[in-house]
């Protein structure tokens, strides 16, 4: 079926506002028409071809919310009216270790990004949210609980996910001292979830302003990554750092922030490699790691741990009309802290 979408015709060029067409809905599949669709920062650096590899026509958005409208005969965890949710990952082989072990999005075989990507079939385009329906296999969708509006939910099919499951991982909790770099889209929901979780979370940021807006959202201290001193006065103070920041920074700086084993682990995708001095590990027994998005199982245990602690992202919600701007207000770090896309405007 056609439908309309937010298209991104080249790299770099702004968004219009086109007609892509969807599946119809096979066995296994679950047909949603999408209510609303988060603006993550991996969508402008893929749109732009900040990676490498785009494949254009793309429609981006892979923090998808919505209510089933069919589904295939196969189906058995959702009908029509559910509240549901699709994140980052659309498909996987379902056969390789990573697959078995609950872990789609580390597919040995590749796994179907929901956007600038293939189906399995290794030929079919996938199209993302920026989109007024969606049609995906039912292993792929994940309930989004009552107590979650679809609209502060969107984020959390990647924002959420992509924080809670490195916590989750390297075991942050009670007595944990955890630091947060950035605060945006993904660094909002990761202090969120390291202060439920019990940790003693620091957010460190490069924009002052923020300080406030920190410190309501949980974090019990704030460091200014420009302020020298305070840096300093870190040293050897956090047991986890998560890194959620989009730009290239100078790391032996945060790293120098870890105690005797502690780890930095990358979430966020800046263009240049990282360049770390190999002392600022060595001195520490110090561990630099990277995490992606959470499998099946860990994205609907992320929705519940967020519904039952009354967590859902700070969102503004825009027309599609002004999704150019909004990722213009992202690159500079002006979002509070996720752009929502009312999908009935598309
Ligand atoms: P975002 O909302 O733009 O947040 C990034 C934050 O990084 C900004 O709010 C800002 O926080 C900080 N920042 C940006 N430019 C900076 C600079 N030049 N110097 C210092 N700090 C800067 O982006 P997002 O959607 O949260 O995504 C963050 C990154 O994670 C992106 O690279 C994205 O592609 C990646 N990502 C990875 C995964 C994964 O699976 N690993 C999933 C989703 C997203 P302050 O103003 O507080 O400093
Ligand atoms: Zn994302
Ligand atoms: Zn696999």
């Amino acid at each position: 079926m056609d439908v309309m979408a937010y298209v991104a015709p080249s790299a770099g060029a702004r968004l219009e506002r086109s007609s892509i067409t969807r599946r119809e809905p096979g066995p296994r599949d679950v047909a949603i028409d999408i209510a609303y669709a988060g603006i993550c920062h991996s969508d402008i650096h893929q749109a732009r071809e900040e990676w490498g590899g785009s494949l254009f026509p793309m429609v981006p958005g892979h923090e998808i919310t919505g209510i089933v409208t069919a589904v295939g005969a196969d189906v058995t965890r959702f009908a029509p009216g559910d509240r549901v949710g699709v994140g980052v990952f659309v498909d996987s082989c379902r056969t390789c270790e990573a697959c078995a072990r609950g872990l789609e999005s580390y597919c040995l075989n590749g796994p179907s990004p929901t956007y600038n990507g293939y189906e399995q079939d290794g030929v079919t385009p996938t199209y993302g949210g920026y989109s007024t329906h969606i049609v995906t296999d039912e292993h792929f969708v994940v309930a989004v609980p009552e107590a979650l509006g679809l609209d502060v939910a969107a984020p959390l099919l990647c924002a959420g996910i992509t924080t809670y499951s490195p916590l989750r991982h390297w075991n942050v909790g009670p007595g944990s001292r955890v630091a947060v770099m950035g605060l945006g889209g993904l660094g909002h929901m990761g202090l969120k979830f390291a202060a439920a979780m019990g940790a003693e979370v620091t957010l460190i940021s490069h924009s002052p302003s923020k300080e406030t807006d920190a410190r309501r959202l949980g974090a019990h201290d704030f460091l200014l990554s420009s302020d020298r001193d305070a840096m300093r006065g870190s040293r050897n103070r956090f047991d986890f750092i998560l890194n959620t920041v989009s730009a290239n920074l100078e790391l032996h700086r945060y790293l120098a922030l870890l105690r005797l084993d502690g780890t930095l682990c990358n979430v966020g995708l800046p263009t240049e490699p990282l360049s770390v001095p190999t002392f600022a590990l060595t001195g520490a027994r110090r561990s630099i790691a990277g995490s992606n998005v959470g499998g099946c199982a860990e994205v609907q245990e992320m929705l519940d741990f967020a519904a039952e602690h009354g967590l859902g992202s700070d969102i503004e919600i825009i027309d599609a009309a002004d999704v150019n701007e909004a990722w213009e207000r992202v690159v500079i770090s002006d979002v509070r802290y996720r752009f929502v896309i009312d999908a009935g405007t598309i």
